[in-house]
């Protein structure tokens, strides 16, 4: 048997298979959640005009301190009907355009408005709650380039510029086939020796939520020809996430099923816990995982491999998980040849965020471990971790 793959190898092996699917044109009202193919650049100056910063009187610079008669109204949206001379004032709403001839804006709390005139007690300067035109971004500059996740302030800075679509990775398809002969749909009575399924529903979750296009297949029994229908199908996709039947038991199919049906394993167990008899290969196109059936594996492992696949998968630029620093709040055991990713939750202390383990780390321990915000890092070695130590840690998307 092959020693286990450090995660560094296997994450590397699964990002060299893992190429960038083919792009397509998406309107923006359907962008939230994808990833730009290519940049987009804005299709008109923002702001698209010299407008004002707020609510006041656009004058000359040079006419103020003094007492200007006020000779028209600027609201946004409807332009004054002519330039404004010297000595003028024109009332202005924010976001109304500056008056050609008006070089500042004096904002209405500076004034004082007596019949038709203001005073102005101060001086301006050129510009003043001027927001020039074109000084967000300039017709052509890119507003977002290649490869970044589209949220909302990305879908903001899109419409204020005038993008009404942009190219997009189309959104890979992924299968998820949960195996295993004991498990029942929640809601049914479990007879002796079944348990509820979890993985399926977990992982279509996680996978939906970082962009792909999920079939959720029915749960499959620990048999060869129900294995081999249901594995044929999922190898449609772009992607296959399996569940359970990776390990050494008499009943652990998928691996050997998958291999009949052309699979090709790159690498078969890496060292971290939990998760450790993951597997992964591919057929064509088609990157198979399989992961190992205690739900709390089943969840690390696709944090550690497979959303950073399904991420490369839709091009995007820093595919594998980005960990922060922090601090153990408790001593931790380490594990001589694993690494381990232990649950906790986390909080800022002062400048530092530190790292509470919850209790229950044991790989079937799903319940305890839905209650972490963090996947804590602890790098295999001999002893322990003190308490304090620096590690680091994978945020849990909220
Ligand atoms: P396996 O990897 O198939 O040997 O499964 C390891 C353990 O995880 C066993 O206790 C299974 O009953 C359990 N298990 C496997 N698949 C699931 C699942 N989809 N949901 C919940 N538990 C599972
Ligand atoms: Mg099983």
């Amino acid at each position: 048997m092959p020693a286990p793959l450090s995660l560094e190898e296997a994450q590397a092996r699964v990002l060299a298979h893992a190429h960038g699917l083919s792009s397509e044109t998406v309107r923006i009202e359907d962008a939230a959640g994808r990833v730009t193919a290519a940049a987009a650049a804005a299709r008109v100056d923002l702001p698209p005009f010299a407008s004002s910063a707020m609510d006041g009187f656009a004058v000359r610079a040079a006419d103020v301190p003094g007492t200007l008669p006020v000779v028209a109204r600027v609201m946004a949206g409807s332009p004054a009907t002519r330039a404004l001379a010297a000595g003028e004032a024109m009332a202005i709403s924010t976001g109304g355009v500056v008056p050609d001839g008006a070089d500042a804006v004096i904002p209405l709390e500076y004034v004082v408005q007596h019949d038709n005139n203001i005073d102005v007690a101060n001086a301006a300067r050129i510009g003043d709650h001027v927001r020039p035109r074109g000084g967000d971004v300039a017709l052509g500059e890119a507003i977002v380039v290649a490869g970044v996740r589209v949220h909302a302030a990305q879908l903001g800075a899109l419409a204020a510029a005038g993008v009404a679509e942009l190219e997009c990775a189309r959104r890979p398809r992924v299968a998820v086939l949960a195996t295993g002969s004991e498990l029942v749909r929640p809601g049914e009575a479990l007879a002796p020796g079944q348990i509820y399924e979890a993985n399926g529903l977990m992982l279509a979750a996680a996978l939906a939520a970082a962009g792909a296009d999920v079939e959720l297949l029915p749960v499959v029994a620990d048999d060869e020809a129900a294995h081999r229908a249901a594995l044929e199908r999922g190898l449609a996709a772009d992607m296959l996430v399996t569940s359970g039947g990776v390990s050494v038991g008499p009943r652990d199919l998928v691996r050997a099923i998958e291999a009949e049906l052309g699979v090709e394993e790159i690498f078969w167990r890496v060292a971290v816990k939990p998760g450790k008899p993951v597997s992964f290969g591919v057929r064509g196109a088609t990157l198979v995982f399989g992961l190992p059936g205690n739900p709390v594996s089943s969840f690390v492992g696709c944090e550690l491999l497979v959303k950073p696949a399904l991420r490369a998968l839709q091009g995007v630029r820093d595919p594998l998980p980005r960990l922060e620093p922090g601090r153990l709040a408790a001593p931790l055991a380490r594990s001589a040849d694993r690494d381990e990713f232990i649950r906790a939750r986390s909080r800022v202390d002062g400048d530092r965020v530190v790292l509470e383990p919850l209790p229950g780390q044991e790989s079937h321990m799903i319940v305890r471990a839905a209650s972490a915000d963090a996947l804590v890092r602890v790098p295999r070695g001999e002893g322990e971790l003190a308490a304090g130590a620096a590690v680091f840690w994978l945020r849990l998307s909220d």
